[in-house]
């Protein structure tokens, strides 16, 4: 699969009976349609509202226009951006997955200083340093 962002080939990682996909390049996330949910049931879901705020002030600080295809990695439909709490990812408007900038799938799951020992084993499964 193709990085929507910089084109690179993502890499599947499985998580937890999750399957993501990363790009080792510009370290985004591609998480399919119904993914998300899973991984919020399994941890840290009730504080993802809670930090949005920090993030999207982070964000708008570092404002990073998202130049991407405009079709979805995994079925070549359409993305269309979508809100996330306070976030605004993209998403394939046919298989709802969706697409994570850097260090937004984590904030969206722990938020910015949320407990992080499942999501840093998790990024050390995909061997990232945090
Ligand atoms: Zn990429
Ligand atoms: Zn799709």
């Amino acid at each position: 699969m193709i990085c929507m962002r910089c084109k690179s080939s993502m890499r599947r990682v499985v998580v937890k009976g999750v399957v993501l996909d990363r790009c080792d390049r510009c370290r985004s996330f591609w998480v399919d349609g119904g993914e998300l949910e899973t991984l919020r049931r399994n941890k840290g879901g009730r504080r993802a509202d809670a930090v949005a705020q920090v993030l999207a002030e982070r964000r708008a600080e570092s404002a990073d226009p998202l130049v991407c295809e405009t079709m979805c990695p995994r079925c070549q439909e359409s993305v269309t951006p979508t809100r996330l709490g306070n976030m605004t990812v993209e998403q394939c408007v046919e298989c709802q997955g969706l697409f994570f900038d850097y260090g937004e799938l984590e904030t969206c799951l722990f938020g910015a200083s949320g407990k992080k020992d499942w999501f840093n084993a998790f990024l050390g499964l995909l061997g990232i340093r945090v």
